[in-house]
């Protein structure tokens, strides 16, 4: 336990030092992102590829569930004489918790990720190893708005930024006040977003 402690301030004291060095050349304004080492998580190419045959495998159970449920509630079941519809919801659940558990490992899978380059996938960077395996991985930086102890996160942007902007900073404390743009060097610039729900199509 103390151990573990004191390895996580000695990390924290060393992304501190560097963000404080990286400021000098940067805008005022301007935040530098800088890998979140308490994050770090490492997946074998196994582990992935697990985890998106599981995925595949919760659909059609989810979806012989959700038919054996219909069946009944028109009678079809009874008239067949087949089980009762406890089984069918339990299988249900079980393939829909089973395409949540799933579902990054399958979009990790299933996204091309060249060497050398990280995609964003569900709010966490990967990257893969030389061995096919997954580097996952959040960035951060201190929030720089005045008197703001916040760290700011990387997201997607809100529906009406979409076409301006792949990646948007939001601060966990100044909240929707606090917000950066991001650009491809990790560079994060003050900027105000539109988080209005995405236009309704008029008649
Ligand atoms: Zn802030």
């Amino acid at each position: 336990m103390s151990d573990g402690n004191h390895i996580n301030i000695g990390s924290m004291g060393d992304a501190n030092h560097i963000n404080i060095a990286q400021h000098h050349s940067l805008q005022p304004t301007a935040i530098q992102f800088d890998i979140d080492t308490s994050s770090v998580e490492r997946l074998s190419r196994k582990n992935v590829n697990k985890g998106a045959v599981g995925f595949f495998l919760s659909l059609p159970l989810l979806a012989l569930s959700f038919m054996s449920i219909v069946a009944d509630a028109f009678g079809i079941l009874s008239y067949f004489n087949i089980g009762s519809r406890v089984p069918a919801y339990v299988i249900m659940v079980i393939a829909m918790l089973g395409l949540l558990f799933f579902n990054q490992k399958r979009k990790i899978a299933t996204t091309t990720i060249p060497p050398n380059q990280a995609k964003f996938i569900d709010g966490r960077w990967v990257e893969r190893d030389e061995n096919g395996d997954y580097l996952l991985y959040r960035k951060a930086a201190p929030c720089n708005y005045k008197d703001c102890r916040g760290t700011v996160h990387i997201q997607t942007p809100p529906p009406r930024e979409l076409h301006n902007h792949d990646l948007i900073g939001v601060c966990d404390i100044g909240g929707k006040q606090h917000t950066y743009r991001v650009d491809f060097n990790g560079i994060g610039e003050r900027q105000h977003f539109d988080w209005r729900p995405a236009e309704q199509n008029k008649p």
